[in-house]
């Protein structure tokens, strides 16, 4: 197995094995070291080893389509309409109380009032997603043996389902194997039931970047009418963490390594949540830009050894009180390994049955995090009022804010300043309380505001770059402000200066351009945006090839 080099700026690459002796190596040195720090250093040094890898991945054997500068091609086609769920714009709740005094509520840190969690997650769409993962988790027979699925409760007796997050290259073929990829029916039938999907670029890399992360979700949305809210870079790919963020995602898992992709974790200004988790009461939910430990991908007994002492490592943390959800990844387990699934789901039982866990742990995937946190980061208490003579808690909560693109939005509260007895709402599905513990779980899905990709303004792309001697012209494909030159590198050459308006802009450069000079432009360093519209702004391109006259 090769390993594929998507990114250009890599210019060193190690062999797979060599990468796993140093990685070998590096493991042994750290086992005599405590426990606690170990998981934690390995993360850290993840980062400087992947860029010498580059993109390590076992399963990328097909590299990114060659880097031409072009236009989408992905079109639409009609897919069955989903149930949009409720649509309502407010959930009104009515509590029904006893010995209540002044009775208040606060929405809980994590749902149901969970205390810690995992997001586990999976890259590169593989059959066995569906064939082991999902058939461990939902429930479901694989090499001939009954699983019969894990659930936590919601703390007021209903049974909620293991999730975990899939990173999809969703063009036809998921970029592997086309015979060992999961079905788009197997797709939507995860989907189905509330399993993650999170987006690993259309083809698994490319220059450009802004193509690479909206084909996909075009092409996610035509066959599953599911809408992508997060991005899983693949490998350590430079660009889409910054137009990523600018594209109005706000959850980027990588590793993370160096160079960092857009400056993010540069010494001095460090966005990254490093530690492979994330602190759920002191994270800022509009960048979580989270490492994640890889678990291994064989699944055999020495790696589990490692995923079991990641679960310890989250479950037994000291920072207790910032509630951590540990994010770790896998390829695996692969389904042309048997054993893999007897040793994935003594993985997931080692999760459920941990001492530290006691049903206190949310497993849940990116989505369902990020669509409760920016839930209850925007939803907005219309009116709250407690009648004594009638014993009822009235509190009316008003969804007009919240991103259309988050379809999951149930809430959790804690009641207190009294009994509960009872509670109704409208417009929500489900509603769940306990007594004892005064929570209350609202259940409520609303995919009718979700924006369709294909109908979404982009930013300007660059239609073509042409290069005569000194002078690189670039075209885009609709006009464009913008005044620095530092965006802009073409690689053994330099950038003197930038001209130009509307759709075509021209870099005067030291040296004529040959074609072995691929070009760049960086949105963290440019400010090339779309005309008379500043939040639109040009994404980046990372080493297109220059077409030379
Ligand atoms: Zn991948």
């Amino acid at each position: 197995m090769e390993a594929c080099i998507l990114n250009p700026f890599s210019s060193i690459s190690l062999s797979l094995q060599e990468a796993f002796l140093f990685f070998d190596e590096l493991q042994l040195s750290l086992s005599i070291q405590k426990k606690s720090n170990m998981l934690n250093i390995i993360t850290r040094a993840v980062k400087y080893i992947v860029v010498l890898v580059s993109s390590h991945i076992p399963y990328c054997n097909q590299p990114a389509p060659s880097a031409t500068i072009a236009i989408d091609t992905v079109s639409a086609i009609t897919v069955p309409k989903l149930d949009p769920g409720d649509t309502s714009r407010f959930v009104n709740i009515e509590i029904d109380m006893q010995k209540a005094q002044h009775p208040s509520f606060a929405f809980t840190d994590l749902p149901y009032d969970k205390t810690k969690g995992m997001m586990l997650m999976k890259d590169d769409a593989l059959r066995s997603d569906y064939t082991f993962v999902f058939k461990i988790l939902s429930g479901g027979t694989v090499n001939g043996k009954r699983y019969p699925g894990f659930t936590f409760t919601d703390g007021a007796g209903k049974e909620i389902g293991y999730k975990y997050s899939f990173a999809i290259n969703p063009n036809e073929g998921h970029t592997t194997d086309i015979n060992n990829v999961s079905s788009w029916a197997q797709i939507n039938e995860m989907i189905a039931k509330g399993h993650g999907f999170m987006n690993h670029s259309f083809f698994h890399g490319g220059t450009d970047k802004l193509k690479a992360i909206k084909d996909a979700e075009k092409n996610m949305w035509r066959h599953t009418h599911y809408r992508m809210t997060e991005i899983a870079p693949p490998g350590n790919d430079e660009g889409y963490v910054e137009s990523g963020l600018a594209l109005g995602y706000h959850m980027i898992a990588s590793e993370f390594g160096e160079p960092v992709p857009d400056g993010n974790n540069s010494p001095g200004n460090e966005n990254m949540s490093w530690g492979s988790y994330i602190p759920m009461t002191t994270q800022n939910f509009k960048k979580v830009l989270i490492s994640r430990t890889n678990l291994g991908d064989q699944w055999n007994r020495e790696e589990l050894k490692n995923a079991k002492d990641f679960i310890d490592y989250v479950f037994t943390n000291p920072n207790k009180d910032k509630k951590l959800i540990g994010a770790a990844f896998s390829h695996g387990p692969f389904g042309d390994k048997k054993e893999q699934a007897d040793v994935f789901f003594e993985f997931i039982n080692y999760i459920k049955n941990h001492p530290e866990n006691h049903d206190s742990a949310w497993i849940t995937s990116s989505k369902d995090l990020m669509d409760y946190v920016g839930t209850k980061a925007e939803i907005v208490i219309a009116s709250q009022h407690y009648d004594a003579k009638t014993g009822k808690f009235k509190i009316v909560l008003d969804m007009k804010k919240v991103n259309p693109n988050i379809t999951n939005r149930n809430l959790s509260l804690k009641v207190q300043g009294g009994e509960i007895v009872g509670v109704k709402a409208q417009g929500a599905k489900e509603v769940t309380f306990n007594s004892k513990t005064g929570l209350i779980n609202i259940y409520k899905t609303d995919r009718s505001k979700v924006v369709d990709p294909f109908k979404e303004a982009l930013p300007p792309q660059i239609v073509s770059t042409t290069a005569s001697g000194k002078t690189l012209t670039i075209t885009y494909d609709k006009p464009v402000a913008q005044s620095k030159a530092e965006g802009y590198e073409v690689t053994e050459n330099k950038v003197l200066g930038l001209k130009g308006n509307g759709k075509i802009w021209q870099l005067t450069l030291e040296r004529p351009v040959t074609k072995s000079q691929l070009f760049y432009y960086r949105i963290q360093r440019g400010d090339a945006r779309q005309a008379n519209q500043s939040t639109l702004r040009v994404c980046t391109y990372a080493g297109s090839p220059i077409k030379v006259i």
